[in-house]
């Protein structure tokens, strides 16, 4: 089916068009410039940039398909989790674009759907069960992936700060602009990651027990701040580099471990790598490394397909659809909590 999703889940607008398991347009505009001076996102910015760009975005994403609207068959959507009035404005324009096509409409989950973007890699469905770590400026979660599109079991997330976040507010205290992500790898060129031991969050004996595949990154956040601290007290210069690659290592160190940890646990020799942060070029470096030594089959879709986009939207629709799954009821909204095992809404 000739399916065409839409994402407005945070700052980036996405419309994605696929016809089953191929691609065929992936257009995507970020309000990220306007969040830069506030060094974060904000909701509000984010939903008005939404309003103003999607039906630009929607009229690119046909153009680059090379089809027109009536040639779409069904709308996939973004319905959560992600921030309210940001995804308002995707459901919004969803539902009245299937109304007046009068097409159904599938309501899918973010999260899920960026363990769909796989199979537009290769077009070769996702070999299952996997365990997907998605890390991004807001999530930072493992799932075990029985089945896309019916059995999706969140294994653990972040208790404070996403993996993203950590990085934009490492960034924002070593006085680097946003997203800080690209900035803290600038500044870890010719840094050694052995040179500062930061902690690794949840990874002590006690709190495995509660919070094996959990993850914590606010202390990590806190321990740079204070050893940056201490050495401009003792008037000393700080080594920026070793900073920079130490906590990086730190960040991916504990987001790799627990990962192969939960293939190896569970029996599961795969692992699907999603969100922005695997733009990290150390994160898929150390994924590779482990995934290779516990003999972990291990993807990585290219970062267009990585960071927020209506193209694994769409994708994850058109595998409901092609599953046999029927449409969303109209009657379904936002929601900012939608769970993960909640694949369809
Ligand atoms: P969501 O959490 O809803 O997926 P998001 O917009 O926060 O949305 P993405 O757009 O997928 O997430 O990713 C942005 C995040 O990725 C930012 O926090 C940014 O700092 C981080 N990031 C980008 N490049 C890198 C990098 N090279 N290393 C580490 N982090 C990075
Ligand atoms: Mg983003
Ligand atoms: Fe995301």
């Amino acid at each position: 089916p000739l399916v065409l999703g839409i994402e407005t889940s945070c700052d980036e607008t996405g419309v994605g068009i696929v016809r089953g398991s191929q691609l065929l347009a992936n257009v995507i505009a970020s309000s990220m410039e306007e969040h830069a001076r506030y060094g974060g996102v904000v909701p509000e910015v984010a939903a008005r940039a939404h309003l103003e760009a999607l039906g630009p975005t929607i009229d690119a994403a046909l153009a680059e398909a090379d089809v027109s609207l009536s040639d779409v068959e069904a709308v996939a959507v973004t319905s959560g989790p992600g921030l309210a009035g940001a995804l308002m404005v995707g459901v919004g324009a969803a539902k009245a674009l299937a109304l007046a096509l009068d097409r159904p409409i599938y309501a899918v989950n973010h999260l899920v759907g960026h363990v769909g973007a796989d199979i537009l890699d290769d077009a070769a469905p996702l070999e299952t069960p996997t365990i997907a770590l998605l890390v991004s400026g807001g999530h930072t979660s493992l799932l075990l992936v029985r089945d896309l599109v019916s059995d999706v079991e969140l294994l653990g997330e972040t208790i404070d700060d996403a993996a993203g976040e950590a990085f934009d507010k490492v960034a924002r205290l070593l006085g680097l602009p946003y997203p800080g992500g690209p900035e803290i790898d600038l500044a870890a060129i010719g840094g050694d990651p052995a040179a500062i031991r930061f902690p690794r969050g949840l990874t002590q004996p006690k709190d495995l027990a509660a919070h094996r595949y959990d993850f914590s990154f606010s202390g990590l956040k806190t321990a740079v701040a204070r050893w940056v601290e201490q050495r401009e007290a003792a008037g000393e210069p700080v080594p920026l580099a070793d900073v920079a690659a130490s906590f990086r290592e730190a960040v991916v160190d504990v987001l790799v471990s627990k990962a192969i940890a939960a293939c190896t646990d569970l029996g599961v020799p795969r692992l699907l790598l999603g969100g922005g942060v695997v733009a990290n070029a150390r994160l898929r470096e150390v994924a590779e490394q482990r995934a290779d030594a516990a003999g972990i089959a291990l993807r990585i879709p290219p970062l267009s397909l990585c960071t927020d986009n209506g193209a694994m939207i769409a994708a994850l629709g058109a595998q409901l659809i092609m599953a046999g799954h029927g449409p969303s009821a109209l009657g379904f909204g936002a929601d900012s909590t939608l769970p993960v095992t909640d694949i369809q809404a």
